[in-house]
């Protein structure tokens, strides 16, 4: 029998009622000759109050018990939904990530999948089974602790079953109905997608288009697995939602595909530091050991010896980078004059596959901000990608005016 994996996530499953709407789904799916593998989310909002109850009960807690008990949204959801099945007549059963096994790291919080072996399941579709109902985002690690796979694993879970069992598709349920040109809630002309390329995907979802975590598209990329991104609100048709596929699978498109933003950046600047080999790696270094994320890099041009670091990175994570920073000029490892943190900036990025052979889509975003007198503070750049930081007040309008330049309102 081909396989399909289904996933679906917290506000699919939040009520009774909507794991019976999803069941429904699957019945449907079962009937046309699949077998399914039924990857669920915990129940909407669960899992955050069990990361609240983590936290309360102990503020420096052991991440195995973390992941013992943010896991346990998931079993609740997987043994729901096999009931569920079996009381609309459909042969299914749940698994917890151990039971398969889904063999991680032993990085709690954030493990990464090794290996699901496929025999235990595929044994119980060969005695008949239809559905198997696998709890998603957690695993076992080789120590036989339950681990999790950080926040949105289930995606990621969904994507490595599709790869492990070979599935013909792997449908992600959601509660938006695809992947759009850029967020409809700053755009209203903003447009949903058919198809969208695994590497634009991965740049949409890096970039801040919250459908899919990023792992997942990556696995996806990297095993070529069809996905497909739709809602479980509405009666779908074969085709319904966006397929994130293999550009080779895209006939036509346009030179960018899509407009991301995110919001709360921060743009710091280190102020004449000494220019000699290692300075960057010192700063860095430094900036990861205090667990901050940097995005954009600027060196300036160096004067008598010295020069300029601008970087940015999540406005949140501003004080990490400042104590990072202060603790290495204590301790003689980077010499600076000033650090300064503007708070009020916000990234926008266009991304295409079309970019790799057309030329001047940066002049031509340069252009639109310019016209609508934004100033570009930082500019990053990739083969299918432009990124521009810019003061967040801007934001909006420059999606907009980016999305009408482009014309991704209409279709290739
Ligand atoms: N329930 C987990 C979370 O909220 C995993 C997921 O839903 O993908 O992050
Ligand atoms: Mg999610």
């Amino acid at each position: 029998m081909p396989i399909l994996v289904m996933k679906f996530g917290g506000t699919s499953v939040a009520t009774l009622d909507r794991i019976r709407r999803a069941a429904k789904r699957v019945g449907v799916e079962v009937a046309k000759g699949y077998d399914v593998i039924v990857i669920v989310s915990a129940m909407s909002g669960k899992t955050n109050e069990l990361v609240g109850w983590v936290g309360e009960t102990s503020p420096l807690y052991d991440a195995r018990e973390y992941d013992a008990v943010v896991s346990s949204g998931e079993n609740v959801t997987a043994g729901l939904m096999a009931l569920t099945l079996q009381e609309m007549d459909v042969p299914a059963r749940s698994w917890q990530g151990w039971q398969v096994p889904v063999q991680t790291t032993s990085a709690h919080s954030a493990a990464r999948i090794e290996d699901i072996p496929p025999q235990n399941i595929n044994a119980k579709f060969a005695e008949g089974m239809k559905v198997a109902v696998v709890a998603g985002f957690q695993g076992v690690s080789p120590e036989g602790r339950i681990t999790t796979l950080g926040r949105g694993g289930s995606d990621t879970t969904a994507v490595a079953f599709a790869a492990a069992f070979e599935a013909e598709r792997c449908d992600i349920y959601t509660d938006v109905d695809g992947v759009y040109t850029t967020d409809p809630r700053v755009s209203a002309k903003a447009r949903k997608l058919d198809k969208i390329a695994f590497e634009e995907m991965l740049e949409l979802a890096s970039l801040g288009a919250k459908v899919l975590q990023t792992r997942s598209v990556e696995l996806a990329m990297r095993y070529k697995v069809k996905l497909r991104v739709l809602s479980s609100f509405e009666e779908q048709s074969d085709d319904a939602g966006t397929l994130v596929c293999d550009e080779e699978e895209i006939m036509e498109s346009n030179v960018v595909a899509g407009v991301a933003f995110s919001r709360d950046e921060a743009k710091m600047t280190l102020v004449s530091v000494a220019d000699r080999p290692g300075i960057a790696a010192a700063i860095f270094g430094a900036l990861s050991d205090g667990g901050v994320n940097v995005d954009m890099i600027v060196q300036n041009i160096s004067e008598e010896g010295r020069t300029d670091m601008t970087w940015s990175c999540p406005v949140d994570q501003v004080a990490r980078a400042e104590k990072a920073m202060a603790e290495a000029k204590a301790d003689g490892t980077i010499n600076f004059h000033d650090l300064i943190a503007d708070k009020d900036v916000a990234k926008v990025s266009v991304v295409g596959i079309g970019m790799r052979s057309h030329t001047g889509v940066a002049a031509k975003m340069f252009d639109v901000l310019s016209n609508e007198g934004i100033n570009i503070q930082v500019i990053t750049t990739s083969e299918i990608k432009i990124s521009v930081l810019i003061n967040r007040k801007y934001m909006e309008l420059a999606v907009q005016a980016l999305h009408d330049a482009f014309e991704l309102d209409k279709a290739a």
